[in-house]
Formats: structure tokens, sequence, C-alpha cells
């Protein structure tokens, strides 16, 4: 296939990439009823390692929590698969992207006996919003449309069908020359990016919304909160943040699996700060990139080598 990738790993074993297949009446497909994960294997200075592999992986099975899905496969199994996926493939550098829906049988939105089907794949992927994204930073807009709110959906699982959500904010905002979007919550404060979280900074201390605004509890904020702890920085992670706030932020930068550390620079071409990569995002951006790249010896029970 074009991501030169052989095999996926589906229910148990390894099959073709074209093969790893489902039926067109898989619950999932019709109701959303899926959760996943987005992860990265990092090609670092001591080998290739999957980043924060547990973390993902539990997030993966509470996602799936609420809609009372057994995954019926353990953690342990999960893992071997996955090693096992990268090394087959030569995968050095790549996402890996760990799915588990509802499958065919009843198409009744209960479940009911459905099996819950699970499949894995990896591929190599880049700078998601861009290489210039992460030095020059990018132009979002304030979506007009607004997170699905706590009470209405867990916005702590990575379910499938809440990316419906981050689809229209994020072509809304491509379709208007943005690169990315800025979601506010039900009650009009700032979430979250479509698939980031959001960080601002302002008099030298570091603010980012708690998980009562509607955000997902993201691997990432959780790793750059840590990294600017040890760095000495006041690190706010249960703000609330209004719309009005972002414009006289002295900084701004999102978060995420995909995203990594990526400053934002205008939002709704308004100017952030002088309009560049700020000074406290750039330091926690290096102490991100010297950490993945095992520049640093601190946090290695954050990788688990291949
Ligand atoms: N929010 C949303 C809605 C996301 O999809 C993601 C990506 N998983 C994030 C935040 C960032 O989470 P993480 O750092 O764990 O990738």
């Amino acid at each position: 296939d074009e991501m030169d990738v052989e095999t996926i790993w589906q229910d148990g074993s390894f099959v073709d990439w074209d093969d790893a297949t489902v039926h067109v009446l898989t619950h999932g497909l019709h109701y959303g009823t899926g959760v996943f994960e987005g992860v990265r294997c990092y090609d670092t200075q001591n080998g290739p390692a999957i980043f924060r592999w547990d973390e993902h992986l539990e997030r993966l099975y509470q996602s799936a929590q609420p809609y009372d899905m057994e995954i019926p496969y353990t953690r342990e199994e999960l893992t071997t698969a996955t090693l096992e996926l990268l090394r087959r493939e030569k995968l050095e550098s790549c996402y890996i992207r760990p799915v588990a829906f509802y499958g065919y049988g009843s198409l009744g939105v209960s479940p009911g006996d459905n099996p819950v089907d699970v499949a894995i794949a990896a591929w190599p992927w880049g700078a998601y919003l861009g290489e210039e994204a992460l030095t020059k930073g990018v132009e979002v807009m304030i979506s007009s449309w607004r997170k699905h709110a706590s009470s209405q959906i867990p916005t702590n699982a990575k379910t499938t069908g809440l990316y419906v959500n981050s689809l229209l904010a994020g072509e809304e905002a491509r379709r208007n020359g943005y690169t990315e979007a800025i979601v506010l919550n039900k009650e009009g404060n700032v979430a979250e990016g479509p698939g980031e979280n959001i960080f601002m900074i302002r008099d030298g201390e570091i603010y980012t919304p708690g998980l009562s605004e509607s955000i997902l509890d993201g691997i990432t904020r959780n790793t750059v909160i840590e990294l600017a702890r040890d760095r000495g920085y006041t690190v706010h992670d249960r703000a609330t943040i209004s719309r009005g706030e972002l414009n006289t932020a002295d900084e701004l930068f999102f978060t995420g699996t995909a995203a990594e550390v990526t400053p934002i620079r205008k939002v709704d071409n308004v100017e952030i700060g002088d309009g560049s990569r700020g000074p406290v995002t750039e330091e926690l951006q290096q102490a991100f990139f010297d950490l993945i790249d095992r520049e640093t010896s601190a946090h290695e029970e954050w990788f688990t080598y291949l």
C-alpha cells in the first residue's frame, strides 16, 4: 500500500493491509460506537520507543467503560501485538492507531451481543500541522461549533462518534483559510482544538482548561504540565479561560500526540503576543523534543522500547 506497511493486526492475527476490512452493517460504522487511540513511536537516540504506551492503553480501556464495551484482549496482548507489528514492519518513527468498536450483528442502537472488534494499525507519520507550524506557529479560528458538554456525552472518552464535531470545527476553519480551530464549550469558554489541548501563557504563568471544561484528558497535555513544573513554572491545570482572554494572552500553544507542541500565532486574525512562537512555548517545545529524542534521561518510564 501507499504507506509502505503490509499488515494490520485485526482481531488476534496479522492480516494483509488490503484485507483488514469490516462488514457494512458494522455497529460502530452506523452509530459511532468505537473507541480509539493515537500513539507515537519515536526513533530516539536509544532506539525506537513508543511514547507513553501504558497511559494510551489505559485511556483506551477507560474510553470503553461508559459504553459497557468489553475489549476482548488484555493489555499484555495488545502490547505484544503492537510491538510485533512495529518490529515486523520495521517502523521506527510512526503513528499507532488502536481501535475497538461494536462489530457486525444486531443493528439496533443497543449493541446487544455484537462482538467487540479490535484492530491496531501503524504507519509512518511526520508533523501533523506541518513542520513549519512547529517553528512559526499556526493561525486558528474560533469555531462557530461548540464542543459537546460533558453532561451530553463523555468528552473524556476517545470515542469515534465524537469526532464528527472535530470534523465540523476543523473543516470550517480550513474553509476560512485557517490551519486549525479552537472550540469553545457550551458555556462559551475555551475547551480545546479538534484534536489538541490548548495552553495559555500570561505573566509567566501557564493556564490550561480543566477536565470539567469538556476536554479530552490529553497525554501530551499531562506531559507538558509535568515538564513545565519540572522547570519551576506555575501551571494552572483546571483553568477556565474565556474567549476574550485568548486575545490578550502572551502566548498560546496546542498539545497533542499528532500536533506535539504547536505554537498558535493568530486567533481570528488577531496576533498573539508578537505573532510568532513565544519564549515559554519555545522552551517547553524544546523540553518536549529533548524528552522524546531521549536527549535527557528523565522520565525513562514513559518509553517502551521496541
Ligand atoms: N483533544 C482531543 C479532542 C483529541 O482528539 C486529542 C488527541 N488525542 C487531544 C485533545 C490530545 O490528546 P493526546 O495528547 O493524548 O494526544
